[in-house]
């Protein structure tokens, strides 16, 4: 491997647009840097410096650095995320050698922090290890990780990489206690905590608003995924409808294959082109013959033998809506019923923020947070995560938690500086590589398990790159860091917004 070295390459870098456009700042060209040349370890390391949960995310990371990356003006984006995933499959805790530098010492302080989702344990991380807080993370449900935990389906993120990322959380002055709702925040103050975190989610269904929901055969989609993943048993027959076309519809339809589910339909209100779901999910979800029905939407719900008859209508696109998707309407005299066991409803969640704890909320329910402190209108009340954004995505809870985790240091009189070097010092891997531009082909193979398992199994489906397709990927990267040509600002313009989990 050849490489034009450069002098001190790290003081002249520029800001990447994957690095600008990931919400926790991922120094996205040198990891890729050290998988071109096979350092998996100083990889995952890079990104272990800015999140506390690099397999997870390499999981399951909607990738908002992948839409503005530079090498798709010639082919294809490079497929970052599948690097991230590759960095942490094949890493060995090499982070673990700089780990004892950036602990902090005690400075006596209590944080509590409410909901143990990657916004708050993210948050908890910073606190605890590299700020020196004594954090408590109060969680309602029997289990830690919130969505991570009980919405991403076991097939799509294995509960080992979860596991074994909160226990490095939990390492360092970091207590987790499950099954633990908090309902009274003052409560938590006449404890001794002196700051407190609001990492609560947005975890409440969206009503269908139409007649029969209340039926038992009508479940909201999320709690039938929390219930599956933890491991309680479900009876949804074989027939199964899944109303919304968003992300969690696709979760939810695929689980449904796996429990046996003979005919999983998804009914969506508009088109394919208007669905809110990435379009790598609902690749999946056909794959796994989840039938889609375009163009419908129930009208009411009622009882039919042991199952139900959803009685739907056809739709026709109308004039754009607020979203600036045309809005669909339905189209007279055009009901028609079908037959089904199980209706799951997945038309959104929303922030459900108890009245009791006096912080103010926007018109949408969530809550009420300044966007760059995370500091509610209660002094000393932070929010992040989905409760302060509305749904989202895991990469923006942990962006979320680390501004909480500065701001709650600096108003307990710290510095803020979460900062940590965990990877080796800069070397060969910021150099320009002298074989760019012609390496790799695209897109990388991922190996996944064969269709015919996949819907009598809950074993991950994707089985990530091997080390030799992750090399050779990593070097379609042009290293937009390195570029120094003038009139270039220190960071790439911005082109486009991030991504969002979408629900509907
Ligand atoms: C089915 C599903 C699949 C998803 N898939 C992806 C994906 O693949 N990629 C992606 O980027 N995003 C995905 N998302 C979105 C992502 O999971 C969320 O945006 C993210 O988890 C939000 O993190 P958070 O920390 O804000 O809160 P959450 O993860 O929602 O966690 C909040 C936690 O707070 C707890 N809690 C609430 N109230 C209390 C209380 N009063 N006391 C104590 N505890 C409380 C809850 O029990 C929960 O554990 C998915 C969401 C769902 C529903
Ligand atoms: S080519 Fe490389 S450095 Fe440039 S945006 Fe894409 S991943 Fe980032």
């Amino acid at each position: 491997m050849v490489h034009a070295k450069a002098e001190k390459p790290q003081q002249r870098r520029l800001i990447a647009p994957c690095t600008r456009d990931c919400p926790a700042g991922i120094d996205v060209p040198r990891y890729i840097g050290y998988v071109a040349q096979g350092k998996f370890a100083e990889a995952e390391a890079v990104v272990r410096e800015r999140i506390p949960f690099p397999a997870v995310c390499g999981h399951v990371c909607y990738h908002p650095c992948e839409p503005g990356c530079r090498r798709s003006q010639m082919d294809a984006p490079v497929s970052i995320n599948a690097l991230k995933r590759a960095a942490a499959d094949y890493g060995f805790e090499l982070w673990r050698q700089r780990w004892e530098e950036t602990i902090a010492p005690d400075t006596g302080r209590r944080v509590a922090i409410v909901g143990s989702g990657p916004g708050g344990l993210t948050a908890a991380y910073y606190l605890g290890k590299r700020l020196g807080h004594n954090v408590t993370v109060f969680e309602a449900l029997p289990e830690p990780g919130g969505q991570l935990r009980v919405g991403v389906p076991h097939f799509r993120l294995p509960r080992k990489h979860l596991d074994a990322e909160i226990s490095v959380i939990a390492e360092t002055r970091v207590q987790i206690r499950t099954e633990s709702r908090i309902e009274d925040l003052d409560e938590l103050l006449n404890q001794g905590y002196d700051a407190i975190l609001l990492a609560v989610g947005a975890m409440h269904p969206r009503k269908l608003g139409a007649p029969g929901e209340e039926l038992p055969r009508v479940m909201d989609c999320a709690s039938f995924l929390q219930a599956v993943n933890l491991g309680q048993k479900v009876n949804i027959g074989q027939r199964v409808a899944v109303v919304g076309g968003g992300n969690v519809a696709m979760d939810g339809a695929r689980t449904a294959r796996r429990l046996g589910g003979s005919e999983v339909r998804v009914l969506y209100r508009r088109t394919r082109q208007e669905m809110p779901a990435y379009a790598f999910e609902v690749k999946s979800a056909e794959e796994e013959g989840v039938i889609f029905d375009f163009l419908v939407a129930p009208r009411a719900v009622a009882s039919q033998g042991k199952g139900l008859q959803a009685q739907l209508f056809r739709m026709e696109l109308g004039q754009p809506d607020e979203s600036g998707r045309r809005r669909p309407v339905p189209v007279p005299n055009s009901d028609f019923n079908i037959a089904v066991d199980t209706l799951l409803v997945a038309i959104g969640l929303e922030a459900s923020v108890p009245s009791q704890w006096n912080v103010a909320l926007k018109p949408d329910g969530t809550i009420k947070a300044d966007p760059k402190t995370q500091e509610t209108s209660r002094p000393g009340i932070f929010a992040c995560g989905d409760a302060a954004t509305g749904p989202v995505n895991v990469i923006e809870a942990i962006a979320g938690g680390r501004r909480a985790a500065e701001a709650i240091d600096r108003y307990l009189g710290g510095d803020g500086d979460i900062s940590e070097t965990l990877a080796p010092e800069p070397g060969d891997e910021m150099a320009y590589p002298s074989y760019l531009l012609n390496a790799g082909t695209w897109p990388p193979h991922q190996h996944e398990i064969p269709r015919d398992r996949r819907t009598s199994t809950f074993d991950e489906v994707e089985q990530g790159l091997t080390k030799e397709d992750a090399g050779h990927e990593a070097l379609r990267c042009i290293r937009c860091d390195l570029w120094r040509i003038q009139g270039i600002p220190s960071v790439w313009p911005r082109k486009q917004a991030g991504n969002s989990a979408g629900s509907e």
